[in-house]
């Protein structure tokens, strides 16, 4: 509390400093430009200018301490629950986190409609591919799942938003996938496997009298009468390959795109990469989205996939399919909307979360997973547009706990409190839960570091209440 009350009188004190500074520097150069009393003149109308500037800074850093100091009051004297209800009766103090939420200025998007745009395409795409395939061995393509910031609606981009879906594979006829889980231990599962292997379909070609069994029938006969097996095109060695799907699909989006409805007026553009398909789409309007396709198969019939995303690690090998949830994630949050108050600012914390953190060791998936833990704890009635700063508040002070304990859960492996409608594996409410920060543990100079720039987090944060950006 003290603490708290000391930093908000130094970054007080500071900022006046920088706008005395700028006020000088500012008079200093009017002086040296010119020589004319407009000069002065000018000076003059800044000065004052200037004076209700830091005027109005002051008064709403004086609210923001009366503010955060009552709240602390009333968080000693009280347990959490108790203390979100009262947020919630008293009107009084919330009108300044509505007002700094209404300060700050958001990027200007349409994401609800973009995201539909895209979505659209993509079923389209996907109707096609599932025509030209259907006699062939390739992998079975589901309807493809939006996923990422973009598709949870919290991208903290303008222009160059990255729509990333999701495209399920399910094996062709005559063929199984088999997963080959990787160890989860201290990072999620990123080695792991999709081998494929031949099912008999002798049974089944006598009834349907469509296929030859790659098991049992001549060589020949197979290499003459029917294409090739999976095994034979998008794997290495039994292991189903990333890079070799990413290029049959790259192939599969430019065929098809001629005969989408969409090709007589807008334009595509592939991009290179090698463990996904990316392309850009440019409307008749000009207006352009970058679309990512990323592969996987999913376990068993939950919301875990292992999919062709890119690891952290320097080196992926082309058979490796590490472990995603991104699917769970986008899941999560569509099941959020549908629950929380109609002016959530969930969403926006996020959004200003990865807006300050840019440039420091933070990655947004540690924000987004802090705020999977506090939306899945904090009461949903308090995250009305009122709690803003508020909300704001309690992911600092929560990564800041997680700093200090050298431990941020994952938000999926071990957690009892996942709900229900995200459908994990068996073994995840199981399994030991899985320290996101355990890199912290072995390495004192990182944590060190991770403390400091969490105060620098809380200077952003400070930084974006005042200036709105
Ligand atoms: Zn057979």
């Amino acid at each position: 509390m003290q603490q708290r009350e000391e930093y908000l009188s130094w970054e007080m004190t500071r900022l006046l400093q920088e706008l005395e500074q700028g006020t000088q520097e500012l008079a200093q150069r009017t002086q040296e430009q010119s020589g004319f009393a407009w000069g002065a003149l000018l000076f003059a109308a800044l000065r004052q200018w200037q004076f209700w500037a830091v005027a109005g800074v002051l008064l709403l850093l004086f609210r923001l301490c009366c503010w955060l100091r009552k709240r602390s009051q009333e968080v000693d004297s009280s347990s959490d629950e108790e203390s979100s209800s009262k947020e919630d009766d008293s009107d009084s103090d919330n009108d300044l986190g509505r007002l700094f939420a209404e300060h700050i200025q958001w990027p200007v998007q349409n994401l609800a409609r973009d995201c539909q745009v895209v979505k659209d395409l993509i079923d389209n795409f996907i109707l096609v591919f599932q025509e030209n395939l259907s006699n062939s061995f390739f992998p079975v393509l589901e309807p493809a799942i939006g996923v990422g910031s973009a598709f949870e609606g919290w991208s903290p981009h303008e222009e160059d938003i990255i729509y990333r879906l999701l495209v399920p594979l399910k094996p062709p006829r005559g063929h199984a996938f088999h997963l080959e889980l990787g160890n989860r231990g201290e990072t999620p599962a990123w080695y792991s496997y999709v081998r494929v292997e031949l099912v008999c379909t002798c049974m089944r070609e006598q009834l349907a009298g469509e296929m030859l069994c790659f098991l049992h029938h001549p060589v020949e006969e197979l290499r003459r009468d029917q294409g090739p097996s999976l095994l034979r095109t998008l794997c290495t060695g039994s292991y189903l390959d990333v890079q070799k799907t990413a290029r049959w699909f790259y192939q599969l989006v430019q065929e098809a795109w001629v005969v989408l409805p969409q090709s007589s007026t807008w334009r595509l553009t592939m991009s290179p990469s090698s463990r996904s398909c990316k392309f850009r789409v440019t409307e008749g309007n000009n207006k352009s989205h970058i679309i990512e396709m990323m592969f996987g198969v999913q376990q068993g019939n939950s919301d875990i996939f292992v999919s062709s995303q890119d690891t952290e690690a320097l080196f992926t090998p082309s058979t490796t399919w590490p472990e995603s949830y991104a699917v769970a994630e986008a899941k999560f949050f569509r099941h959020m909307a549908r629950q929380v108050p109609h002016d959530s600012i969930h969403l926006r914390c996020l959004q200003a979360y990865a807006r300050i953190l840019v440039g420091t060791g933070f990655s947004t998936y540690t924000l987004k997973t802090v705020v999977m833990h506090l939306l899945n704890t904090i009461p949903l009635s308090g995250w009305r547009r009122r709690h803003f700063v508020l909300r704001m508040d309690d992911t600092m002070r929560y990564l800041r706990r997680c700093l200090e304990e050298r431990r941020l859960d994952h938000f999926f492996l071990g957690n009892e409190s996942v709900p229900e409608e995200i459908i994990l594996p068996p073994d995840f409410q199981m399994a030991e839960p899985l320290n996101l920060f355990q890199h912290l543990v072995q390495d004192p100079a990182a944590h060190a570091e991770a403390m400091r720039e969490h105060m620098y987090l809380r200077q952003r944060f400070m930084r974006l209440l005042l200036y709105g950006h």
